[in-house]
């Protein structure tokens, strides 16, 4: 067969390993998953007595329109219908821009390390991608618009980015949109939106209003804890929502994420305690940090990617072992950390105990 020759350059996503998967080959009978930054309190109560009460008749298509949702979701971030497409998860979103947007001859503007599948479907697409190297765990926005040229047709900035959790503050933000020309889409993924404290973030809401060639990429996977539904959403003025929209299979978005993701909404009081949680969890591992000379980057989202000054696979590795997935950072550009979901108190404490075990057995030098 004739396959594109980019696909045969590219491997399929390898997802952290699942609980099951480790069960079954170390013989354990509890594991913690902190490996995909899922939202270790799971969603709202308000979602699964929703769920459970379904009274759904599977053999109908689901609403492709997403009506209800896109009514509850529009008045609760106060925008208007016509400014959300949806997707079974904001990947897909992404897959739809690229779609899009991008085809050979036209490039693509992004910071490395950054979320991957910005590059997967660049490439993909038969469209050169530009990787511009963060700055101390920070976009380099200078960089980003000095790579920027005719042939440009989309820009990715993902804010917190994964997996550094560091965020692109307001001024700089605001000054890279003031020079990109018209005719780039600046794609701005928020999936850590919610958990995001920092004074200087950006208002979404405000961006969309002042520039014509942003979209915002959100999702219902990470702290709204419904990843495995799958429903995410873009954020941009209608214009680009309209334009988008032909790209997007018909029924993308399932009858149980459309009302899930409902329900989630009627709970802002959900959302603010695993923020607030998540917030405490952090200060646990800053604190471990600190005390044990480790370098973290600050995060705004719901993980922390600590540096070992070894092989993260072999941290990773030692980890496994005692019952802990988490995510070696050699897959994810940086050798020698690994990214850590913010678990609950009892999680991060646990964890903490078994990550010094590490450190003593080890004997890791680090430079003072
Ligand atoms: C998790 C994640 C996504 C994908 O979320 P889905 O909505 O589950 O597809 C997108 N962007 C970033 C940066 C993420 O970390």
């Amino acid at each position: 067969m004739r396959w594109k020759k980019q696909l045969l350059e590219l491997s399929p996503y390898k997802p952290g390993k699942s609980i099951d998967e480790v069960k079954k080959q170390l013989g354990l009978k509890e594991i913690v998953k902190l490996a995909s930054n899922e939202n270790p309190f799971g969603c709202s109560q308000k979602v699964l007595s929703a769920l459970k009460q379904l009274q759904l008749n599977t053999a109908l298509y689901p609403d492709g329109y997403a009506s209800q949702l896109r009514e509850t979701l529009a008045s609760t971030i106060e925008v208007s219908p016509e400014e959300l497409i949806f997707g079974n998860g904001s990947d897909e979103i992404i897959q739809i821009i690229s779609r899009a947007l991008l085809q050979p001859g036209t490039n693509t503007v992004m910071a490395t390390p950054t979320f991957p599948q910005y590059r997967h479907n660049a490439i993909l697409e038969g469209a050169e991608y530009r990787e511009i190297p963060l700055i101390d765990g920070e976009h380099d926005l200078d960089g980003m618009f000095a790579a920027v040229d005719n042939g440009t047709n989309v820009v990715w900035l993902c804010s917190p980015n994964n997996p550094t959790g560091t965020y692109i503050s307001e001024s700089r933000l605001l000054s890279f949109l003031d020079k990109v020309p018209s005719h780039v889409l600046v794609v701005l993924d928020e999936a850590y939106y919610e958990y995001v404290v920092a004074e200087d973030y950006h208002d979404s809401r405000e961006l969309i209003r002042r520039y014509e060639n942003i979209i915002v990429l959100r999702t219902f996977s990470k702290i709204y804890g419904l990843a495995s539904l799958r429903v995410g959403y873009g954020i941009a003025n209608a214009s680009i929502i309209r334009a988008l929209e032909p790209a997007r299979e018909p029924f993308n978005t399932n009858s149980f994420a459309q009302l899930a993701a409902i329900e989630a909404l009627q709970d802002p009081d959900f959302i603010e305690d695993c923020k607030m949680k998540n917030r405490e969890g952090l200060e646990q591992y800053y604190h471990f940090c600190r005390e044990n000379n480790l370098h973290c980057y600050p995060s705004q989202g719901n993980f922390i990617l600590i540096d070992f000054g070894c092989d993260g696979d072999k941290v990773f590795q030692f980890l496994l072992t005692q019952g802990f997935i988490v995510r070696s950072g050699n897959a994810l550009g940086f050798p020698n950390s690994v990214r850590i979901t913010i678990g609950s108190r009892q999680q991060n404490e646990a964890l903490l105990k078994v990550i010094k075990e590490f450190l003593e057995t080890e004997k890791i030098v680090l430079p003072e």
